[in-house]
């Protein structure tokens, strides 16, 4: 789909280019050191914008020391500051930064002034080369649009599309805009709605696409595949965020491989496909695990999301440590045909895990809790369980999750049974306990 340009600091997003490979920091953004070390590893490992967190007033000096020390290394990647609940920081953010991300779900407490406050978010960004990001959550949509529309995809374009005005209206095109959901049908569907409506509206910004708290691991890494690449297959997003829980250099290659595949760059491993009825029946010759479970993810997650195909089989090898091991036979096949269907949501093997990535907001060990509730909780089905990284935004963002684990910081963890905390300040050595009680007593 052809949409505007955007100049994020010489990096064009949208216009038919190339799908923009991003990621974001998961440093606490006072500690400027740590930042600047994590943006020059992702710099190295191919990142082409990167997002850093500022909590409040008070880290905009120091994404700053982060932007100077970087071009002074001779690092120029442009640097994106998050916003969340400070419509204050990012206007005095926009000056040093070459894009600023806002979720007008939390930019103000109260609409008519989040409008106002916008407005003048524009104007500091056009002052200033400055590029923006809507970036809406289905968990963090705010109750002005829920009231209308629901929780819903719908609302989530609706939502959009009323940023969009704004910006159309100040004649102020820099703009790139994403609505993220963790599950994977919701955030497919509210892409293509909104990029109807901006069609019909006749201006269409570049879209940066994502699944949001998509976990770790081969589901982060299948669910993201999933539903980022059933919509680069129709033409839908202009940069992408892989967002998985590990260090965040990891996401990279997998953005990488998503922006190469819809570049024409590189193909599909599959050698064969077969259909019988509605299963399919592929046959692949890959180089490695991860290629294979990529190649398969962007094969069929559309088609099981769109309920074209209700089963897929894999045949076939992939090569490990020099040797050419049987997709079948190490029963490869049949765990990636269950990942797959739970990542297009047709069938639940085991509980469905939303995860956030963790950012500079974070004040635990997010990744070892994640693993650990994992660990503890793989027996469960039919549940939603959600590990999130800060207290803040963390509850807001678990959208249709069952049950809640979010660290509060100090050793200290909440839990929530869907959006209600049921217990606070609990240690985190008896957190996965209290837990899997609540979930197993309920
Ligand atoms: S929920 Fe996770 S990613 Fe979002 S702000 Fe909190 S720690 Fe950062």
């Amino acid at each position: 789909m052809k949409t505007l340009e955007v100049d994020c600091g010489g990096v064009i997003i949208g216009g038919g280019r190339p799908v923009v490979v991003q990621t974001m920091c998961n440093t606490h953004t006072y500690d400027v050191d740590a930042t600047v070390a994590q943006c020059m590893r992702m710099a190295q490992a191919g990142a082409e914008i990167i997002r850093i967190t500022v909590p409040g007033p008070r880290e905009v000096a120091d994404i700053a020391a982060v932007r100077r020390r970087l071009r002074d290394a001779g690092v120029g990647t442009p640097l994106v500051a998050d916003i969340h609940f400070s419509s204050e920081t990012a206007i005095a953010v926009a000056p040093v930064v070459e894009k600023v991300r806002i979720n007008p779900g939390n930019f103000h407490r109260d609409h008519e002034q989040a409008r106002l406050q916008f407005a003048r978010l524009i104007e500091v960004c056009k002052a200033h080369g400055t590029a923006i990001r809507i970036g809406l959550n289905h968990g963090s949509l705010g109750d002005y649009i829920t009231n209308l529309y629901g929780n819903t995809s719908y609302a989530m374009a609706k939502a959009a599309m009323e940023w969009v005005g704004m910006c159309v209206d100040a004649d102020f095109r820099q703009v790139v805009v994403s609505l993220k959901s963790s599950n994977t049908l919701v955030m497919v569907d509210a892409y293509r709605q909104l990029a109807s409506m901006m069609q019909e509206n006749g201006v269409v910004f570049p879209m940066h696409v994502g699944v949001t708290e998509a976990g770790n691991g081969d589901s982060g890494r299948i669910k993201s595949c999933v539903g980022i690449s059933a919509l680069l297959s129709e033409g839908i997003g202009d940069t992408v965020r892989v967002s998985l829980t590990e260090d965040p250099v990891n996401e990279i290659p997998v953005g990488r491989y998503l922006s190469d595949r819809y570049a024409g760059l590189t193909a599909s491993t599959m050698v064969r496909l077969r259909l019988e009825g509605r299963t399919a029946l592929a046959e692949y010759s890959s180089p490695s695990r991860e290629r294979l479970l990529l190649d398969a993810s962007c094969d069929f997650g559309k088609r099981l999301l769109d309920k074209e195909l209700d089963e897929v089989r894999f045949t076939g090898t992939y090569m490990e440590d020099g040797h050419e091991v049987s997709v079948e036979e190490s029963g490869f096949g049949t765990y990636l045909s269950d990942e797959l269907m739970q990542a297009a949501r047709r069938r639940f093997y085991k509980p469905e895990y939303i995860a956030c990535p963790g950012c500079g907001r974070t004040m635990y060990d997010l990744q070892g809790a994640f693993e650990e509730v994992k660990r503890r909780t793989a027996h469960l089905s039919d549940v939603v369980i959600a590990v999130m990284g800060c207290i803040v935004n963390g509850p807001g963002e678990m959208a249709d999750a069952d049950w809640g684990y979010v660290g509060e910081g100090n050793h200290k963890v909440s839990i929530y049974h869907g959006k209600d905390p049921v217990l606070r300040h609990v240690p985190d050595t008896e957190a996965v306990d209290r837990l899997l009680e609540l979930i197993e007593g309920r």
